[in-house]
């Protein structure tokens, strides 16, 4: 599957095979802790930040909202003003990405991503959690530390990876969990959306 270019391959073995007269089928899994739909802990980009560990688990459980961005180049202020977002949001970002990145195995390049003035934006903003719809929050081609540093330093958690395409804009209960991985700097996840009902899409809490 497709990886962060600089980061390890992924594989999964059969290290133990039933076809082969083992007693049981085992794999072996290696891989990037940021392979997939994935945490970023405050500890991938600051040295002293919380492990994926630690986060809190109702950090990622609760109210969500998808927000459909039009820009094809990437997330800028000027469009987040419009959505309204608010302090302690759950913000996930349905971008072009969501309807072309995952359809191939290749890296791409060029995907839309979180410009430096949006994550300042988001973690003056106060969000509780960015999630995106490609393997990071900032950008290949201009490097993405700032972004990484900005969110993660202002108490904003992140995920990345996550497809999109099926979803609509909206709110709906977000459920992702990672892997509790010791002083992790991030971790795989399973990231799911439940519709709200309609009489429950009005509140604002959890
Ligand atoms: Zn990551």
């Amino acid at each position: 599957m497709v990886h962060w270019p600089s980061d390890p391959p992924v594989t999964i073995k059969r290290v133990k095979d039933m076809e082969g007269g083992d007693t049981a089928n085992l794999s072996e899994i290696s891989m990037g802790a940021h392979s997939g739909t994935h945490i970023d802990a405050p500890r991938h980009f600051i040295q002293q930040g919380q492990g994926v560990d630690k986060m809190p688990l109702d950090t990622m459980i609760g109210r969500a909202r998808v927000v459909e961005v039009t820009d094809t180049k990437s997330i800028k202020p000027e469009e987040l003003l419009q959505h309204r977002i608010r302090r302690g949001e759950r913000i996930l970002f349905k971008t072009r990405n969501s309807s072309h990145v995952w359809q191939t195995d290749e890296f791409v390049e060029d995907f839309v991503f979180i410009s430096d003035e949006a994550a300042l934006f988001l973690a003056e903003r106060g969000v509780r959690l960015v999630g995106v719809d490609y393997l990071s929050v900032g950008s290949y081609k201009h490097g993405g530390s700032y972004v990484h540093r900005t969110l993660l330093s202002g108490g904003v958690w992140i995920i990345e990876g996550l497809n999109l395409s099926g979803v609509k804009a909206g709110k709906y209960d977000l459920i992702c969990l990672p892997l509790k991985l010791d002083k992790g700097d991030g971790a795989p996840a399973r990231a799911i959306l439940k519709p709200v009902p309609a009489a429950r899409a009005g509140e604002s809490k959890e």
